[in-house]
């Protein structure tokens, strides 16, 4: 055997709002944002993950709130390689790191990101101290982790909605054979929330209170269940703090560029996906997947517009990383699903 299994083997999503990580035998053991909040002068580190969520919007400009991953590329190495670090540690894999104990990573990473880039994310893996670090593209896992049969010779349509960036990817043969991924996804509808209050009202909001509305009433697609929401801002012209109201139906207003965009990601990938597994992809559906997928009537939206049958995947939040759980738990039948990255140590 090649890989025997001695220590803890982890699998991570390091998804753009939220990493995830999977110790193999065990399971997803954490989940925290993909933030940390390091002062500005010095670049010390002073908080990652939910501790530096709870800072974001509220530090004085000493403090930078640094999302690494935000759309989808590594745009801070050293950030990176130390949300890494404490993500590891937290799980306790750090633990005799220069002995036997070293675990072997496989790293969910967006189907977007360059070859460099990907680099970057090795090194980060190996520089946090695994003795193997293998790259899944994210839709890839993602399927997996919806329990696709990824390994058959049929189309898996799987769109995933995450915070940065919206995969959508066709997977038959352990292969991605068509793919898109497009940098407007869960962030882009926070910020059109924000906007649609600005121009609406007047009304200034903060970008995590813009999130918050969406999570509580936002809607892709009109329903008679129409929801409303209170929303304290800073009155624009008066700057005074002052409340509105509004509802799930302006939500849905506010959001429709972004559902577009999502919409025509879908569409530009069905039309490159050879004809056979497109006629696959009819039978079997679309299946949703990512946080942005749960906005209410997501589902219905994009069957609406395509005339295929959507669902959401199971468990959207936590596939990417039982996907890459999965493979790093089998990864002498599941290399093949890895992405081969030239990379000398
Ligand atoms: P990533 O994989 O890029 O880290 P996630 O899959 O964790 O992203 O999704 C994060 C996004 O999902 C954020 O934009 C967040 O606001 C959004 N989100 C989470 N829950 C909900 C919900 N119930 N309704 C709408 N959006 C949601
Ligand atoms: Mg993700």
């Amino acid at each position: 055997m090649i890989f025997g299994h001695f220590g803890k083997d982890i699998a991570i999503d390091l998804g753009t709002a939220n990493t995830l990580v999977y110790i193999a035998g065990q399971g997803i053991m954490l989940r925290e944002p993909s933030i940390v909040a390091q002062r500005r002068e010095t670049g010390e580190i002073i908080a990652i993950g939910n501790d530096a969520k709870r800072m974001a919007g509220r530090v004085p400009e000493a403090i930078q709130i640094i999302r690494p991953l935000k759309d989808g590329v590594i745009a801070n190495f050293e950030v990176t390689q130390k949300l890494i670090e404490y993500l590891l540690q937290k799980v306790g894999a750090r633990k005799g790191f220069l002995g036997l104990g070293r675990p072997r990573l496989v790293i969910g990473i967006p189907s977007g990101i360059t070859e460099v880039e990907m680099r970057a994310v090795v090194e980060a893996g190996y520089q946090a101290g695994a003795k193997y670090v293998g790259l899944v593209q994210e839709p890839m896992a993602a399927a997996l982790g919806a329990v696709l049969p990824v390994n058959e010779p049929t189309g898996n349509m799987i769109v995933d909605i995450g915070g940065g960036t919206c995969e959508v990817a066709v997977v038959s043969l352990n292969g991605i054979v068509s793919k898109n991924s497009i940098r407007i996804a869960g962030d882009e509808m926070n910020d059109a929330i924000l906007q649609y209050l600005k121009r609406q009202y007047n009304l200034l909001v903060g970008i995590y209170t813009a999130e918050e509305i969406k999570i509580e009433i936002g809607t892709a697609y009109p329903s008679d269940n129409i929801t409303s929401a209170e929303i304290k801002g800073r009155d624009l012209i008066t700057g005074l703090p002052r409340t509105v109201t509004i509802t799930s139906e302006e939500t849905r207003i506010a959001l429709n560029d972004v559902l577009i965009s999502i919409m025509e990601a879908v569409k530009a990938t069905l039309e490159i996906t050879p004809p056979d597994l497109a006629a696959d992809i009819i039978d079997r559906g679309i299946f949703l997947a990512g946080g942005g997928s749960l906005i209410r009537g997501m589902a219905r939206y994009i069957s609406e517009g395509t005339g295929i049958l959507v669902s959401n995947a199971e468990n959207p939040v936590l596939c990417v990383a039982l996907g890459a759980g999965k493979i790093v738990e089998n990864l002498e039948t599941l290399m093949p699903l890895l992405l081969k990255v030239k990379y000398y140590r």
